[in-house]
This record gives C-alpha cells, structure tokens and sequence, in this order.
C-alpha cells in the first residue's frame, strides 16, 4: 500500500512540475518547424540581399575606376598631345619665318598643316567625351586663346610666304608667343584639373568601398543573429519537448508500476493476491521437484470473523483484516509470501522450512492472533484462525497443494476451530 502511495505520489509530482510555468511552453503555439522555416527564410533574404547590395556596390566601384582609368586618361592624353602640338606648331611656324628657300618652307608649311590636323583630332577626341562645368570654363579660355593663336598664325604664315621674314619674326615673338605662353598655361591647367579629378575619383571609390564594407558587416551581423535567436528557440523547443518526454515516460512508469502491482496484491491488506500466491507456489513446487527443497504451505482462515462484521459493520472488519495481516507478517522472514486469498483466507509460503520448524510457526501464528484483542468503541472481540499446514510435495502442483492446504484448515474448523492441524 505504501509502495502504491509512493506511486500516486511520484505521479502527483510529475505532474506538478509538468503543470509549472515554462518560457518553451509559451512557444507552444508555434511549432519548431515554422520557426526554423520562417527564421532561415529570413536568414536568406539577409544573405540575398547582402550579395545584392555588394555587387551593386561593386558595380559602381568598377564604373568609376573604368571611367578614372579610360576617360580621365583620355583626356589628359589628348591634353598633352595639344599642348606638345602647340609647342611643334610654334617651332614649325618660327622654321618657316627664317627659311628663305621656297621649297623648304613651303615644306615647312605642310608639316605645319599636319600639325594643325592632329591638332584638329586630339580636340575633337576631348570634346567628343563631354565636359563638366568646371572643364568647360576653363576649355573656354583655351579655345579663345586658340583661335587667337589662328589669326596670328594665318597673320605670320601670310608675311613668311611674303619673304618679309622680319615683319613675320616681330609678330612671332611679340603678339604670337605670349598667346602660345598662355595656352601652354591654360593646357596645364587643365592637365591638373583632371589629375585632381582623378584623385577625387579615387576617394569616393575609397568612400563607396567603406560604406559598401559597413552595409554588408551590419546585414551579416543581422543575419548572424537572426541564425542565434532561431537556434536559440529551436533549443527552448528541444528542450521543453524533452522535459515533457521525460515526465510522461515518469508518469508512464510509475502507471505501469501502480497497475503491475495492482495485478499481484490486495488492495485491502497490501499482501499478495491469490495469483501472486500461485505463481509463487509454482516456483517453489518446482525446487521441491529440482533440489527436493522443503517448503510448507499454511492456509489460515479466520474463526468467526463475520460477528464483527455483523456487528459493527464492514468497515470494522476491514480494519481487522489489516491488522490481523500485520500479526502475520511478524512470523515470517524476507523469503516468505503473505497473500490473502480473499474474504477472511489468507496463505502463508514458509521457504526452505522443515516440518517441526513450520507446525512452530503456525502454532505461533495461532497464538499470536488468540492473544490479540480488537476494540472497537465499547465493544471488545477476540479472533481465532483455523490452519491447515502441508508440505509441499514434488507429486502435488500448486493448486493441488492450495487445494490440501484448504482441506486441512477445514478438517481445524471441523475438529472445534483455533488450532492448526497438518494435511495427511
Ligand atoms: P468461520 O468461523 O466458519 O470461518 O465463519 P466466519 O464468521 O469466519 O465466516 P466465513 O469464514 O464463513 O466467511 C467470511 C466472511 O467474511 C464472509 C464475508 O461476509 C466476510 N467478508 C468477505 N470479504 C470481506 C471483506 O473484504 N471485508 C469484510 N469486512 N468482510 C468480508
Ligand atoms: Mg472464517
């Protein structure tokens, strides 16, 4: 009985801690199969659009610097090529007033022309790529310079062809090389200008690159906690999907163990039952059969034990049968099986006892329960048994042996009751 309360107990306590508030219990709603869905679609959109925003960065990156390296370089190719050109032009041009030999200088004349074509091409190649406001301002100044230049150049190449060589040097040296002077300036200008665009260029790349590297850090550190928390709750999930596991296989158990003990004892008593008791003759009749051990068998039935039912009722006479069990379990050792067969018949198993040493026992038995007085309210009873002792015999099997044994205990009843008395 108290192995049954233990039970009922664990149970209680189980079921206690399974009833107490849990943070993975609040997230039973959702289950662990949405979480991780949902948590690692988001994981991947976060990875996706890391990718994106690092290739659309790239991309930019990779235009600027195609941009620095084709069109920039362009430009400031052309530019030298224009301001080398003007140089050419000029000395061409001062070839041209001092040569007095026709032919020389009308050769002279057709080299300067060439220079003038090439000229010509690397301007048209710089405008021909577009110009910033900044570019055109200063383009602006270049171009009135150049065409100047023209007028002069036509002025002096007129007073050359002329043979007025001295008219043609004066206009060189004093309207013509200042303008050359100027423009070579303004070239340079804008030489710089576009190596400081370069380098402008260069840092906003710099720039694109941190602002790239901060975005693609903070979406993976988002994506890196997005994966903690979803494994974090998966965690919670597992772990209270366990603990649950755990408290019904205890509740399982301890069901399992409360009804296998219902199946073999008396709920009344706490003793075995009538099948335990057969189950346990069985293997003992099998020793006496295997080793030709000695066991004894008591069948005890209660004299007049429906008085006290009778007379202060069934819950009285319960009370006596517990009690009247406790005497019996003094005068047995561990080996022994106590059952009650039912209404006021009880067995006794004694194992590897002899003859002399089990009529002792049940003698004492007898006597033990003679000796004992159940008071209930004003009313005093005294309860006598009636044994019947038999050997366990390797010809006999349980049942025949539970049947001697009953057969014994009925010829004490008939013999006057109270006394024990042995079958055979
Ligand atoms: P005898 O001396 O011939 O043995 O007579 P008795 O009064 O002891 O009665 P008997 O052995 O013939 O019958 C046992 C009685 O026990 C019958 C029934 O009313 C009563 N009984 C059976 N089971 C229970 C039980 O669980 N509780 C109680 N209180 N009484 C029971
Ligand atoms: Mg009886």
């Amino acid at each position: 009985m108290q192995d049954s309360e233990a039970g009922t107990g664990g149970t209680a306590r189980a079921v206690r801690r399974f009833a107490a508030p849990d943070i993975g219990s609040s997230l039973g709603a959702l289950g662990t199969q949405r979480i991780i869905a949902i948590g690692f679609t988001m994981v991947l959109v976060l990875m996706l659009m890391l990718t994106g925003l690092g290739l659309s960065h790239m991309a930019t990156i990779k235009v600027r610097m195609v941009n620095l390296v084709t069109e920039s370089n362009v430009k400031t190719e052309s530019v030298f090529q224009m301001r080398s050109l003007s140089r050419e032009r000029f000395a061409s041009l001062s070839q041209m007033v001092v040569l007095h030999d026709p032919f020389e200088r009308d050769e002279e004349y057709m080299r300067f022309q060439a220079q003038a074509a090439k000229f010509v091409r690397a301007r048209d190649r710089l405008l021909g790529l577009g110009m910033s406001p900044e570019e055109q301002a200063i383009w602006g100044r270049a171009r009135e310079l150049i065409q100047r230049d023209e007028l002069l150049h036509a002025k002096v190449i007129e007073l050359a062809m002329a043979d007025r060589g001295e008219a043609a040097l004066g206009i060189l040296l004093r309207d013509v090389r200042p303008v050359e002077n100027r423009l070579l300036e303004v070239f340079n200008e804008m030489v710089e200008q576009y190596r400081r665009l370069n380098r402008q260029s260069l840092h906003e790349s710099e720039i694109d690159y941190r602002d790239a590297a901060a975005y693609m850090l903070g979406l993976a550190a988002l994506a890196l906690a997005m994966g903690l928390v979803i494994a974090w709750l998966v965690i919670l999930r597992s772990r209270h999907a366990e603990s649950k596991l755990s408290q019904q296989t205890e509740i399982a158990v301890a069901t399992a163990a409360q009804l296998s003990w219902a199946a073999s004892h008396d709920s009344l008593t706490g003793l075995a039952n009538r099948r335990e008791m057969r189950r346990r003759l069985n293997e003992l009749v099998g020793e006496t059969r295997a080793q030709g051990a000695h066991h004894v068998l008591l069948y005890i039935d209660l004299d007049k034990f429906k008085r006290i039912n009778d007379s202060c009722g069934h819950f009285a006479g319960d009370e006596v049968l517990r009690q009247v069990a406790g005497l019996f379990m003094r005068h047995v050792r561990s080996g022994d099986l106590v059952a009650r067969l039912g209404g006021d018949e009880f067995c006794i198993g004694l194992a590897n006892c002899g003859y002399d040493k089990a009529c002792q026992i049940a003698e004492a038995i007898r006597d033990d329960v003679e000796q004992y007085r159940f008071v209930w309210e004003d009313k005093v009873f005294q309860v006598g048994t009636s044994i019947g002792l038999v050997r366990l015999d390797p010809a006999m099997d349980a049942d025949k042996t539970l049947q001697a044994a009953d057969v014994a205990c009925y010829r004490a009843k008939e013999r006057g009751r109270n006394q024990v008395c042995v079958f055979g």
